[in-house]
């Protein structure tokens, strides 16, 4: 097959890459030198580079393939939807069975009353339809002046003008002028590093509490909704004290905010329940959900909505959608993905076997002279790298040269894992098995111990 160019050589490849693709969040010139890793195939939780490397994928892509590599069975439903109906779409009163089955299928999954679903591409999607959606809402309801969302800092909700500015990464924000109006920002509760001498507990309520004095700086009548992950992803895999998310929702209760978690990493058994508002007792009025929906195998997202959230919206034209909002190619693979997550008990794999077996192991790393913190929520878990544990103190370098280095070692040992400014962040696929969290963890330890020598030696620690 002539577009696939996986026999090139690897330098051939790079060059051609270099050449004429722009890397999402990438440094293009730093790239072009370096040359890009080639990712050839991959089957279960392992990658294999242009190279022959066997690459153990602790990050499932990009927190997405939930049900591993190599699945034939979503490959066959995408070949058999393609033949049968390849597209169409759902604007104009028109619809089809793998769209329709998909939203009764997530109606069902999804907790309480939330029973609507409105497809999207993506994550960032699903959430420029969760400003818009909120933002329609409150107008038919005749409180259009109730249209400010509350976000936090170092949110991730996406690379969309809308998801960038719910997010609260101040880097990207700095990029195309943005938040865009009306979105407000409280701060993260992310003990280890602004925790001070208070601890987790009140640390949480404290941080939650901003919220109550957020709304009331701005008005209560004037705001629409709060966004948050259950879990912090790509801030680094902070998992919040136990009480700040019982506060959270008390807030919204008291305030009559839209509470809208996005699920869009938490979602399909990351965190042990098919959604992390569960694992957090959190109760939404509308989850955004993407990556883990289809593990990645095709782009899709949502925006999941209670019954009143959809009933006040069917008295209006929603102008909103996208060429590809349930698209059946998609829907028909996420299905599929859903099929094998429930018939093979994947989130069941995740409670009983996985989860418990990767919080031993990870939590193990704490006796590392690196590691000051490690924290783990189902198969999402973080490190803090320090050079001073009892005074969880940062390094001298700037944020994110010392993780820069880890992250290199773990590349050059054959593992996966990302790097949050001087945090080490890992999401393998859920059906991982306790061997391959052996080689995972042994690869992490290998790669903090050759990052250990590298500070040591150029006089970092
Ligand atoms: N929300 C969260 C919590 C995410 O982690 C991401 C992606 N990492 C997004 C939204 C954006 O999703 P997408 O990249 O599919 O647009």
């Amino acid at each position: 097959m002539t577009t696939m160019a996986n026999h090139l050589p690897t330098a051939e490849l790079q060059a051609l890459d270099a050449a004429h693709h722009l890397h999402p969040f990438t440094n293009g010139h730093e790239l072009a030198q370096k040359g890009a890793r080639v990712i050839k195939s991959a089957k279960g939780v392992w990658l294999k580079d242009s190279d022959g490397n066997e690459i153990i994928d602790g990050m499932a892509g990009l927190w997405c393939v939930n049900i591993g590599y190599g699945r034939d069975e979503l490959a066959d439903v995408a070949a058999r939807q393609m033949r049968e109906l390849p597209y169409y779409n759902t604007f104009f009163q028109t619809t089809h069975a793998p769209a329709l089955m998909l939203a009764r299928k997530l109606a069902e999954l999804a907790p309480g009353d939330l029973n609507h679903v409105f497809f999207s591409t993506g994550g960032s999607d699903a959430n420029d339809t969760n400003i818009r959606l909120v933002r329609t809402y409150w107008a038919e309801k005749g409180q259009p002046e109730r249209n400010v969302i509350i976000s936090r800092w170092n949110a991730y909700h996406g690379s969309t003008i809308g998801g960038t500015s719910l997010g609260g990464m101040k880097g990207m924000h700095g990029q195309g002028g943005l938040p865009i109006p009306g979105i407000e920002f409280i701060d993260q509760p992310n003990w280890w590093v602004e925790g001070g001498d208070t601890a987790p507990e009140e640390f949480g309520l404290e941080r939650a509490r901003q919220l109550e004095a957020k709304i009331n700086e701005i008005g209560p009548d004037k705001v629409a909704a709060f966004i948050g992950e259950p879990v912090q992803g790509a801030g680094g895999v902070i998992v919040p004290p136990e009480t700040y998310w019982p506060e959270i929702q008390r807030i919204c209760d008291q305030y009559g905010i839209v509470l809208i978690t996005d699920e869009v990493i938490c979602g399909f058994g990351r965190t042990g329940n098919w959604f992390g508002s569960q694992t957090f007792g959190i109760r939404p009025d509308i989850m955004t959900m993407a990556k883990g929906l289809s593990s990645g195998y095709q782009p899709i997202g949502a925006s999941v909505v209670s019954d009143e959230i959809a009933q006040v919206l069917s008295g209006t034209d929603f102008n909103h959608g996208y060429t590809y909002s349930g698209h059946p190619v998609a829907a028909a693979v996420a299905l599929e993905n859903l099929r094998i997550l429930e018939e093979e008990n994947i989130v069941g794999h995740v409670q009983n076997v996985a989860a418990p077996y990767l919080k031993q192991k990870w939590e193990g790393l704490l006796d590392h002279p690196l590691v000051g913190e490690a924290k783990i929520a189902g198969m999402m878990a973080s490190v803090a790298l320090t050079p001073d544990k009892a005074a969880r103190a940062p390094f001298a370098s700037d944020p994110g040269v010392v993780g820069q280095i880890c992250r290199d070692r773990c590349f050059a040992n054959n593992v996966i894992m990302r790097h949050v400014g001087d945090r080490m962040i890992i999401s393998p696929p859920l059906v991982i098995t306790p061997d391959e969290i052996d080689i995972l963890i042994d690869r992490a330890r290998l790669s903090l111990d050759e990052c250990l020598a590298q500070l040591e030696a150029d006089g970092l620690n």
